[in-house]
């Protein structure tokens, strides 16, 4: 029969040998691999205790920032939920009532802010739109997790605490 290529190899249906039989020369190629991948420097690392650095382009979990007097920075204005490619940010919008110039920035502010980070690309694209410098990506990994609301990062989850009741979020 004519041969498609000229690739194929004869099997060697020989009867093993008495060494090919007691494994010993394929135990021996064994060892020594393994005897030289232990003094390898590991390509692995003893993470969470050792991190890599990570790029300076990196892009983490969002916050949402306040003024140097602690007031909310976001207006609602929706800017970033417009940008947002993967349609990740919802808001709710609220008028501000006298007496809480201190909690919110301008007359308007987010009743309801919720960023879906398993939509989320990490693009920083709503950092980008934002007039208002309020809403940035840090550098911190997003944690992984079992259920799919836990994902769902809230206002609560995502405003920094005010630095005048740091224990208050
Ligand atoms: S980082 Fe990109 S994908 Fe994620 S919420 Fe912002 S704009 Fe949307
Ligand atoms: S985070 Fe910025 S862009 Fe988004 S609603 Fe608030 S103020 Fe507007």
């Amino acid at each position: 029969m004519q041969k498609l290529t000229n690739r194929s190899v004869q099997v060697n249906r020989d009867p093993m040998t008495m060494m090919e039989r007691a494994y010993l020369p394929a135990l021996a190629k064994g060892l020594v691999i393994t005897l030289a991948h232990i003094f390898k420097k590991p390509a692995t690392i003893s993470y969470p205790e050792k991190k890599r650095p990570f790029s300076p382009v990196f892009r983490g979990l969002h916050i949402l920032n306040r003024d140097e007097n602690g007031a909310e920075r976001c207006t609602a204005c929706g800017l970033c939920a417009l940008a947002c490619p993967a349609e990740a940010i919802t808001m709710e919008a609220a008028e501000r009532k006298p007496g809480e110039e201190q909690l919110y920035r301008e007359e308007k502010y987010a009743a309801k802010y919720e960023i879906n980070m398993l939509r989320c690309i990490f693009c920083g694209y709503c950092e980008e739109a934002c007039p208002k410098d309020a809403v940035y990506l840090t550098e911190t990994v997003m944690p992984s997790n079992y259920t799919r609301e836990s994902f769902i990062y809230k206002k609560e989850d995502l405003l920094i605490p005010d630095p005048k009741t740091p224990n208050i979020k």
